[in-house]
């Protein structure tokens, strides 16, 4: 038995990550920025129906119109299930047109049935902030954290020990500098609480990644107009060595690989 990941798809156009915790084939989703509709034709074009075939939740890390469909509000009507944020997020939820019934507002750490313990790191963007999210199920530790303008002491105590990392590595400062964007977005993306560069990434990735546990090192969100996943991928492939062959980068359009993750046990 193992848990498994694959990121349907992440950009400024769309995020959404299917994991499953067991070989059940019930999947939750981290975000749901794709119509229901995508996200059944990436898990299609990703080979991953036999894993992932039941959607039994959906966690939004928070509610800009890139992680939340509206497309979701009818399919959830049709078909409920617990949408669940961070109780700050809550109010939002609703006004974004997330079915009252299927709100699930969080404080703190969580039992998702018998299969896992999501703890949520609240971490900073934008006014009210976003999600990061860390599973703990049987088969494996796997943190997800995106949306983020920087890596807080608390996400990386969060994150300690995990045996999978998907962590946004937003933008090339360089690119981003000498981009046409007004100045007013520049701010808002380099200012601490927009978007992870990915010299923040890679300075969160080597100390997240030191325990030798890590399995796959997922890099979420790269921005079409200021990264590109070539230079991603070769800053990471030097920065963080030990992790280059296990280095994925997710794309706006396309899902990853299915990934398996296992629990590591270190002796
Ligand atoms: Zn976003």
């Amino acid at each position: 038995m193992s848990a498994s990941v694959c990121v349907l798809g992440s950009s400024s156009k769309g995020n959404a990550t299917a994991i499953s915790f067991d070989d059940s084939g019930r999947f939750v989703l981290v975000d749901a920025g794709l119509t229901p509709r995508r996200v059944r034709a990436a898990l299609v074009a990703a080979g991953a129906t036999a894993r992932f075939h039941t959607l039994r939740a959906i966690f939004l890390t928070h509610l800009d119109r890139d992680h939340w469909s509206p497309a979701w509000a009818k399919q959830l009507q049709r078909a409920p299930v617990p949408v669940i944020v961070r109780r700050a997020h809550a109010e939002l939820a609703l006004a974004m047109g997330v079915p009252a019934a299927c709100v699930r507002p969080l404080d703190g750490s969580f039992r998702l049935g018998e299969t896992a313990e999501v703890q949520p790191i609240a971490v900073p963007h934008d006014e009210i902030g976003s999600t990061a999210f860390r599973f703990e199920c049987e088969h494996a530790r796997i943190g997800h954290a995106t949306d983020l303008g920087r890596v807080t002491d608390e996400l990386l105590g969060a994150f300690e020990n995990l045996d999978m990392l998907s962590i946004e590595s937003n933008y090339d400062e360089q690119m981003q500098r000498a981009s046409l964007r007004p100045f007013f977005l520049k701010q808002r993306i380099m200012g601490g609480r927009g978007h992870l560069s990915n010299d923040q990434a890679v300075d969160a990735a080597r100390k997240l990644t030191a325990s030798g546990r890590v399995q796959h090192l997922v890099l979420l969100h790269l921005s079409q107009q200021c990264n590109c996943p070539k230079l991603a991928r070769d800053l990471f492939c030097q920065q963080v060595p030990a992790m280059a062959a296990s280095l994925v980068i997710s794309r706006p359009n396309e899902p990853t690989p299915l990934l398996r993750v296992r629990r590591v046990v270190l002796v």
